[in-house]
């Protein structure tokens, strides 16, 4: 079966425990939720996911369609289709969009596909195709322009740390248009957020809390439950964002 599993993850940094038994499967072709309030543990574990330089588990197993990819590097990840767009966005920069959308003509790519990626992210093609990247493009226009890029990819998994952080406007139907692009790409996405709404927008659920998921399944139910009992759960030294 194609399914991406944590077995048991722990991970600790500095002989503190930042995440403790993490069990989780994600199926193709579903959108999950990592919900989880400030300092919970939710980037660590998108960043052992993707396996980030640093980042392998203390304890626990990886599993991709069964291949334990607990060892591989973000390169070798990255080949199998697990892709992560970051919490804060790239600083690319010197580079039309248009190149950095097309891999500087490497991607194939039809022109009605690049307007309508920029289109699904909010950003006018006219407006944005010959523009050039660089410090003035501001935080949520590289993020939407990172976007498009993974809808291009068409990834296996993309895992989204909280994909409305420093977009401008945030707009759920942007990401309501992205998931589904996604899915129908025949890709599973992993939403990583504190915010009730966006969970709402996933099949699947887990609440997690001091670096463990709490609870799991439909994410009305989760969602709930997260208001009721873990909107005052502090997790010190944790600035609010
Ligand atoms: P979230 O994304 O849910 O806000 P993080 O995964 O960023 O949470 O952090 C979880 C907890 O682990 C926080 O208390 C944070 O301070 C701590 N933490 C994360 N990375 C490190 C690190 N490299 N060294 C020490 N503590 C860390
Ligand atoms: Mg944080
Ligand atoms: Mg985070």
């Amino acid at each position: 079966m194609k399914v991406l599993e944590l077995v048991d993850i722990w991970y600790e940094v500095e002989g503190k425990t930042i995440l403790r038994e993490i069990n989780a499967r994600f199926e193709e072709k579903k959108v999950y939720s990592i919900l989880g309030t400030n300092g919970a543990g939710k980037s660590t574990l998108a960043y052992l996911i993707m396996g980030l330089e640093g980042y392998r588990p203390t304890r626990g197993k990886i599993l991709l369609d069964g291949e334990d990819i607990t060892n591989l590097s973000v390169t070798e990840r990255a080949r199998r289709g697990i892709t992560l767009m970051w919490q804060e966005p790239a600083r690319f920069t010197g580079i039309k969009i248009r190149d950095y959308l097309t891999l500087g003509g490497k991607r194939k790519v039809s022109e009605d596909e690049l307007e309508r990626v920029l289109e699904t992210v909010g950003l006018n093609p006219l407006l944005y195709l010959e523009r050039n990247v660089d410090e003035k493009l501001s935080g949520g226009e590289r993020k939407r322009v990172e976007l498009a890029s993974i809808l291009l990819m068409k990834p296996r998994y993309t895992i989204l740390d909280e994909p409305d952080s420093g977009i401008d406007i945030m707009s759920l139907e942007m990401i309501e248009r992205v998931l589904s692009e996604l899915v129908s790409a025949g890709g599973s996405v992993i939403l990583v957020t504190h915010r009730e709404e966006i969970a709402l927008e996933s099949d699947y659920a887990f609440l997690i809390c001091h670096g463990t998921i709490l609870k799991e399944g439909d994410p009305s139910t989760i969602v709930q439950f997260y208001k009721n009992s873990c909107d005052k759960c502090d997790h010190p030294n944790e600035p609010q964002e």
